[in-house]
């Protein structure tokens, strides 16, 4: 099937220099990049991302982390499109818990467990076609996109916004 996923190359993956190296691995699925920027990712949506885990002791430190507060304010976001690109992608990023993916994954050699109990683990994936869309949707503009992921629909809202001076 062909599908959409969206990558997050998280924080401390972005202060350990390893965006060229996790590139070239997933350069390895032969997956096409439909959208990429850089995002400094607001309370708002760190929180709509991670809205399932809201029940867990680690809540708010995931929270704190994929802000930057421990590493860089921002993060990688990535589309990246093709035959089955969901689970290409987690393949490559290895298991949730940096300790038990392989160490040849991208969590399993870039990975490590804080103190405080969180998984830093350089990468999000995501993990199935219903949070891809809701990821996707919650990430990427239409127009950012240089394919139409998913059905859009024309507005004329006006909506105050920054254009170049
Ligand atoms: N996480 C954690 N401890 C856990 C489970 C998750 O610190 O026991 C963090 C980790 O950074 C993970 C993120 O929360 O990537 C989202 O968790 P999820 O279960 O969605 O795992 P993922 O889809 O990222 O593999
Ligand atoms: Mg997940």
């Amino acid at each position: 099937m062909v599908e959409q996923t969206l990558i997050l190359i998280k924080p401390d993956g972005l202060k350990k220099s390893l965006t060229g190296n996790i590139l070239t691995r997933l350069s390895e699925t032969k997956l096409e990049i439909i959208g990429a920027k850089m995002v400094k990712v607001s309370w708002q949506r760190a929180n709509e991302h991670y809205r399932h885990l809201k029940d867990l002791p680690f809540y708010d430190e995931l929270i704190k982390y994929i802000m930057g507060e421990y590493h860089k304010k921002k993060v990688m976001a990535l589309v990246y499109w093709g035959e089955n690109a969901i689970s290409k992608v987690r393949d490559i990023c290895g298991k949730t818990n940096p300790e038990e993916a392989e160490s040849v994954s991208i969590r399993g050699a870039y990975g490590r467990i804080t103190t405080k109990g969180v998984y830093e683990n350089v990468i999000h994936a995501s993990a199935n076609t219903e949070d891809a869309e809701r990821e996707i949707k919650l990430w990427f503009a239409p127009d950012e996109l240089i394919i139409e992921a998913y059905p859009v629909v024309e507005t004329t809202e006006r909506v105050k916004t920054e254009k170049w001076k």
